[in-house]
Order: structure tokens, then sequence, then C-alpha cells
């Protein structure tokens, strides 16, 4: 196969981050939270719709999430997979990816490390080049940097620190489907 061959072969994916992104987060003192439980499990508005479009563009949807809860003790494995394959079920997703650790465990998967997207590009042949990360956090835009990838910020406002030049910054993930469109077709021509 050729370089040029073997680089149209390549996969493009769209990473998301789940909560604030997908789902509705539970935010207390400005700070966004998972979910408590099914219950609460709410779709954003337009995320259906966004990942249905850019699904049907071609593009992979990998959601990859902080889950530090499990690592905390206070979620379990079960209680993130249940909510997972619930979100499943609502959004025509590929696939979810979860980092269950938390800071001190220093593993590679916990956004801001970009180990999730490399590990699905490595599994799906994804061309990091021509994907794109979405996310509510800096740890989900600099872990979308680290990988190479484009990078969008849904920007709701927390009382935390924002991330550094993300490509682009909108409200939610529908306001981003036409960017996403016409930047990452642009660059799957050109290779
Ligand atoms: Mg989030
Ligand atoms: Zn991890």
């Amino acid at each position: 196969m050729s370089g040029e061959a073997a680089a149209r072969s390549r996969r493009v994916a769209v990473f998301l981050d789940r909560d604030g992104v997908l789902n509705q987060a539970l935010v207390r003192d400005g700070l966004p939270h998972p979910p408590d439980d099914l219950a609460s499990l709410q779709v954003l508005p337009g995320a259906a719709e966004a990942c249905a479009t850019l699904r049907g563009a071609g593009f992979l949807l990998i959601v990859v999430t902080n889950q530090p809860d499990i690592a905390r003790g206070t979620r379990t494995w079960e209680d993130v997979e249940a909510l997972n394959r619930r979100l499943s079920e609502l959004l025509p997703l590929d696939e979810i990816r979860v980092c269950p650790h938390d800071d001190r465990d220093g593993c590679d998967c916990r956004k801001p490390s970009p180990g999730l997207l490399l590990a699905a590009a490595r599994d799906r042949s994804i061309d990091l080049g021509r994907s794109v990360m979405v996310g509510d956090r800096w740890r989900d835009i600099e872990s979308g940097q680290r990988a190479g990838c484009w990078t969008v910020f849904v920007d709701h406002g927390y009382s935390e620190r924002r991330p550094e030049r993300p490509d682009l910054t909108v409200r939610s993930l529908g306001e981003a489907v036409p960017w996403i469109l016409a930047t990452a077709s642009k660059e799957r021509v050109r290779a």
C-alpha cells in the first residue's frame, strides 16, 4: 500500500467527552459532576442530532471519559457502566472508553494525558491529525492537543481554569457540527 493509500484507509474520529458534552453534568459549586444515577441521566439538547449527523458523515464517535469517582471509591465500575450502556442506547456511539483513575495513580489515560485517544487510534487505525476532540474542561482540550487532534471547547462557564487555545469554542456539541464537518472534511480531502 502506498503512503497515500494508507493515509486514506485510516478512519477519522470525533472524540467526545461525556458529562457536559453528551449528557447534562450536575453542577455543584460551579464544578461539573457526573449524573448520580440512571434517573438523572439527561441527554443534552441537540446532542442526539449532532451524533447522528457526524456519524452519517463517516466519523467514528468515541467517548473518552475520566471517572475518578471509581478510584475514590464513591462510585463503582458497575455504576459507570450502567450509565454508559444507557447512553449508548440513546446515542449512536461507536465506543465508550473510561479512565477509572485519579491523579495519584499516575496512569497514562486520565485526561489531560492522551492515553485514551492514542489507544483508540491504535485499535481502530484512526488518523489523529484529522480527528477532533470535544470537551467542556481544560483536561479534555489538553488531551486532544497532546494527541494531535483538532479541539472544540464546549463552554459552560465553570468556576475553574479555562483551556488554552482550543480551535473552536461553542456552547453545545450541536453548535460545533458545521465547523467539524468543514474543518475535518477539508483535511480529509487534502490527505
Ligand atoms: Mg465533561
Ligand atoms: Zn487512567
